[in-house]
């Protein structure tokens, strides 16, 4: 029997119980156990789901973001599927790559991520980082955000889900959250990230 998380051989002796359970069950090795859960925060109007503190994840991480390491990705697909077991969404969308960046790494790790984990996402936002503009700006705080031509305001849509990899500040995920309040008025938006940051 293997960690869900981080796929470590969990020594366990089987009885009854465990031997009819052991293929779809979700288990934890007794590390992974202690730091990883489905913690909620409510922010204001919105809700905060994160998997565990920055610390225990940020090798895993670094690992996405910078190297795009495919099994570090995989490693999320069962905590992500408990996740969507438990919650429901109308709408699932991602923090857009910042331009520069995805130039220079050629990949988004959050959307290749999240195709890895079979999240069924839409491209909805797309940042306005502007390589010229970006020394005008600088003093700017946050981020801005806008909606994709193609994407048309709906007002069914009552609950939007933004993923990202690691909250902070949350100064990308409520500058996220407005277009999209604006795009689905009557929605009710909440954040998914892997961690959140403690300070
Ligand atoms: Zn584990």
């Amino acid at each position: 029997m293997e960690c869900s998380f981080c796929k470590k051989e969990i020594k366990e002796k089987l009885g009854f119980k465990n031997v009819f359970s052991k293929k779809k069950s979700f288990i934890l090795c007794e590390s992974c156990k202690i730091n990883l859960n489905i913690n909620i925060e409510q922010l204001g109007e919105y809700t905060l789901y994160y998997f565990a503190d920055y610390e225990f994840l940020k090798d895993s991480i670094y690992a996405i973001k910078y190297g795009g390491d495919i099994e570090e990705c995989l490693k999320y697909k069962s905590l992500f599927r408990k996740f969507f077991e438990e919650y429901n969404f109308d709408l699932i969308t991602i923090v857009p790559a910042n331009n520069e960046r995805k130039v220079i790494r050629s990949f988004h790790h959050i959307e290749q991520l999240c195709t890895l984990c079979n999240i069924k996402f839409e491209k909805i936002l797309e940042s306005d980082y502007r390589p010229k503009q970006a020394k005008l700006h600088k003093q700017r705080a946050g981020h801005s955000f806008y909606i994709l031509s193609s994407i048309m305001p709906d007002t069914n849509i009552s609950k939007v889900l933004i993923i990202d990899d690691v909250f902070t500040s949350g100064n990308t995920l409520l500058s996220c959250a407005k277009p999209l309040k604006e795009l689905f008025p009557n929605s009710e938006i909440s954040f998914l990230v892997l961690a959140k940051s403690m300070h």
